[in-house]
């Protein structure tokens, strides 16, 4: 997906855009507020720990050289190694790598992952590049950033722009330089590198049984719910079958063409995912058509947002009808619209637990690498589905405990975690 998912397309009449830093660092400001967490510990976290920059020189196929800025930032490590995707795109810079990497630090401590938060990328829009100077551009980042990874140190993963075969370059130019085979400085790797099974639906499958256990929270069953997803990718695909699988009304999918939408319920694996073909749901069926805009207020019971970031702001959040949003993609919900969503009695079950199914693979990838020991698909998915259903546990806690919004339980969740270790080790010197 090419779209920036954090650029700000919120409307005129929201008075505030935010970068993804000053969105994580509100987050932050509002999680400290209910939590107990040491003033000097909330300061330390308000700051990353290091952003690094390069300058990646790049011979092109015509032979002459250009040169493009990687970033890594790396924000907090207290309870592991940072932890967190590269990103190729235009508009990568280093604020939003810095407020990405928060959101790593909170959501590796949601599902209490032994990792902090990292996040990096450079400045490329892939498309302009062959799949040599792909390679090329992606080996020099891995040499001019190396002393700041490694598997106990900071391991990049997939994100926007890069997938599979990037993390196996930069595995590949990592490990020479090091003169070992290192299989755990990168996960999202393919398999036969190391890479785990299961790891590409994670994300889909960690947004559905989310979305079926708050379904059950609020007293509705499965088989009687109708459902919308806006993004028909990995994350919405995946996610849409497993429910539609497990007996709920899969009523409308879409992608950036728009949607469809069967009150009756569609047949999802017949409708071909973005992976399968790109840009094909509204090519599979063209009768009973909606806008991705239309969509995200049909009448349903759960809304699954799956596409990018700050599609339900100010404009629209009056009209959601969905009692239930699962927020599939990163940041689809813009601070004013969570306001109104939460004085209007919506259930909004944030991001950082949603979508957490991801970085919790890329974590038993990470084990399987140190160990050298692959597991069998039933069992990542498994254990899969006992770290949300822990997860989900805990921010379930303190959204019955404090009477909070999902968001404010699982940035207490992760905040007290983090808080916890920093007290714990202390400051030093
Ligand atoms: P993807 O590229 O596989 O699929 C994206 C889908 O969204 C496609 O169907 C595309 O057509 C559609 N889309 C693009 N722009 C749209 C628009 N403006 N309106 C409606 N639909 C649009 O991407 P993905 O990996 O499924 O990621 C989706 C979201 O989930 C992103 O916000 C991503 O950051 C987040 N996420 C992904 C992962 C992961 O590992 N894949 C993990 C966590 C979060």
């Amino acid at each position: 997906m090419t779209q920036k998912q954090t650029t700000h397309s919120e409307s005129d009449s929201e008075s505030t855009t935010e970068s993804p830093l000053e969105t994580a660092r509100r987050q932050l400001r509002t999680a400290a507020s209910r939590t107990d967490v040491d003033d000097g510990v909330i300061e330390r976290l308000k700051h990353p720990t290091r952003v690094v920059e390069v300058s990646i020189p790049l011979e092109r196929d015509d032979g002459s050289v250009d040169v493009f800025t990687g970033y890594r930032a790396q924000h907090d490590d207290v309870r592991g190694p940072y932890k967190g995707g590269l990103r190729y795109h235009p508009e990568v810079n280093a604020d939003e790598c810095v407020g990405l990497a928060m959101w790593m630090t909170w959501k590796c401590a949601v599902m209490d992952i032994p990792f902090g938060g990292g996040k990096g990328g450079i400045v490329v829009d892939p498309k302009d590049l062959s799949d040599d100077e792909k390679e090329r551009l992606t080996r020099r980042f891995a040499e001019e950033i190396r002393d700041e990874v490694g598997p106990s140190r900071d391991i990049p993963a997939p994100d926007m722009g890069t997938d599979a075969q990037t993390m196996a370059w930069f595995m590949d130019a990592y490990s020479m330089q090091e003169g070992e085979t290192i299989p755990g400085v990168v996960t999202g790797k393919p398999p036969v590198i190391g890479g785990s099974y299961g790891r590409e639906e994670a994300p889909g499958r960690s947004v559905a049984i989310v979305a079926r256990e708050a379904i059950e929270y609020y007293d509705e069953s499965l088989d009687d719910v109708s459902i919308a997803v806006q993004g028909y990718g990995s994350v919405g695909a995946n996610a849409a079958r497993l429910l539609d699988e497990w007996g709920a009304d899969i009523v409308a999918v879409s992608d950036v063409n728009g949607g469809l939408y069967d009150p009756d319920g569609l047949q999802t694996q017949d409708v071909p995912s973005h992976k399968e073909e790109p840009e094909g749901v509204m090519r599979y069926d063209s009768s009973n058509t909606v806008s991705n805009e239309e969509l995200l207020e049909l009448d349903v019971d759960v809304l699954i947002p799956a596409a990018i970031g700050n599609v339900i702001t100010a404009d629209n959040a009056e009209r959601i009808q969905a009692d239930i949003i699962v927020e599939g993609a990163n940041g689809p919900t813009t601070s004013t619209a969570d306001t109104i969503l939460h004085e209007r009695g919506k259930h909004v079950i944030p991001d950082i637990l949603a979508n957490a199914g991801g970085v919790t693979v890329s974590y038993f990838e990470w084990l399987q690498d140190i160990n050298r020991r692959t597991w069998s698909k039933e069992r990542v998915n498994d254990e899969l589905e006992e770290a949300m259903l822990d997860a989900w546990a805990d921010v379930k806690a303190e959204v019955d405990g404090r009477d909070i919004s999902w968001r404010d339980a699982a940035y207490v969740v992760a905040l007290n975690r983090i808080g916890e270790a920093k007290e714990a080790r202390g400051l030093w010197p």
